[in-house]
């Protein structure tokens, strides 16, 4: 097959550590493949003849990843934000939850989340469906029709929950198996092991799951010390682990594949430092926690242990699947705890920006940046013509705090456009 070769021209930033941006002005972003071949300020001779593209002063940034989104949620933003997460739960979400039995209802409300990602310039997610297998599989068929690179978890849930979403044990190990494999072997959109969190697992379905993703090498997705009656109440439940993520632990679903926990406000200094050492990503959702006055992650706390934190809308806790907004709320809420914690600084729009490009990429292997052999996932972003006088940096920070997505005029995930 003859080699794809294109250039797309602008100004182009992102972030290779989360310390800085780096930035290219007027330069080409050349892809080779659907992987990044280089950046260049003279198109070297060796590209005579290849199409460019030139964007003029549009930015040029890597796309969004969002590494916990609730996609089945995305038909409730906005409401039941005066409960906290238990009633939440039981007031709002698994009665919407529910509804994705219908398959039909699964089609409408799947295709406008898959939309609504790419109107956002969000090129990769990691995403809960729910319980049910059949929707399950029309959400990741939708994504690879949309072609977005995604993981996607079938939701395991077997007690304290409504009788409309508990599983039998043994049928739920069995379709999340069926799911698997119809799934594993795809090259875009990959299957994660989902239990809900850990209340709503038994001991048996826990251990099931852990099972499947040794067996299969999957990664492992769930919620941790999101809320303190959340984590009061896990004590209650497994009184023989002594702590919320030893319930994961011992099950293989915390660290044994490579996992990503969700929150993580509540952790002690012990728990920080543990998961410093293995394979575990914490994610922060801070419009989520938020709105459901969870509290804040100590993301400045982690970082200082060298933890990588990714980042994710987390709706319909979070309100908007817009990744700059998150970015912003992360960076308000890090104030806030500054506030409160005078010895931990607040987060850099770098430190953020990273998180929701390269550091969520991590999760990918090779996502979230424009360094060479990184996959092609970018946006081009056109500002309104007075803000040109600004600098590149000025420019990106006007689109993270005050920008639209109306601003995004092309989305490319794996150097195809999406958009
Ligand atoms: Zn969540």
């Amino acid at each position: 097959m003859p080699e794809k070769i294109f250039a797309i021209k602008g100004d182009i930033i992102f972030t290779e550590t989360n310390k800085q941006f780096s930035t290219y002005l007027q330069s080409f972003l050349v892809i080779k493949d659907g992987i990044v071949e280089g950046i260049y300020k003279i198109l070297p001779e060796k590209f005579n003849g290849i199409s460019v593209s030139d964007k003029g002063h549009a930015l040029i940034l890597p796309g969004f990843i969002d590494l916990h989104t609730h996609a089945a949620q995305f038909n409730q933003l906005g409401m039941g934000m005066d409960y906290k997460l238990i009633d939440w739960l039981s007031s709002y979400t698994f009665k919407e939850e529910e509804r994705f039995s219908s398959e039909k209802y699964a089609e409408k409300i799947y295709r406008a989340f898959a939309e609504e990602l790419i109107n956002c310039g969000t090129t990769s997610a990691v995403i809960f469906s729910t319980i049910h297998k059949n929707s399950c599989d029309i959400l990741c068929r939708i994504l690879q029709e949309k072609k977005i690179p995604a993981y996607v978890g079938k939701v395991n849930m077997d007690v304290n929950c409504p009788s409309f979403l508990c599983e039998n044990t043994a049928e739920s190990l069995q379709e999340t198996e069926e799911f698997i494999n119809k799934w594993k072997d795809n090259l875009l959109i990959k299957p994660i092991i989902t239990p809900r969190f850990a209340p709503t697992s038994s001991r048996e379905q826990l251990k099931g799951l852990g099972d499947l993703a040794v067996k299969y090498n999957l990664p492992v997705q769930s919620h941790l010390a999101e809320n303190k009656a959340e984590i009061a109440w896990v004590n209650e439940l497994f009184p023989e682990c002594g702590a919320y993520y030893k319930v994961y632990e011992q099950y293989n679903l915390y660290g044994q594949t490579k996992t990503l926990m969700a929150h993580c406000i509540h952790l002690t200094d012990a728990e920080i430092k543990h998961l410093a050492k293995i394979d575990v990503m914490p994610v922060h959702c801070p419009d989520s926690n938020m709105n459901l006055t969870s509290g804040i992650m100590p993301a400045r706390k982690m970082l200082n242990e060298g933890i990588n934190i990714g980042l994710g809308s987390d709706i319909g806790a979070g309100h908007e699947l817009f990744m700059p907004n998150v970015m912003v709320r992360a960076i308000q809420s890090s104030k806030i705890y500054n506030m409160q914690h005078n010895e931990y600084k607040p987060l850099s729009l770098a430190e953020v920006f990273y998180m929701a490009t390269k550091g969520c990429g991590k999760f990918f292997d090779n996502r979230g940046s424009l360094e060479n052999g990184y996959q092609a996932d970018f946006l081009v972003i056109d500002l309104p013509e007075y803000k040109q006088n600004a600098s590149l940096e000025e420019r990106l920070a006007y689109f993270v705090y005050s920008g639209e997505k109306k601003y995004i005029k092309e989305c490319y995930a794996n150097g195809k456009k999406i958009s």
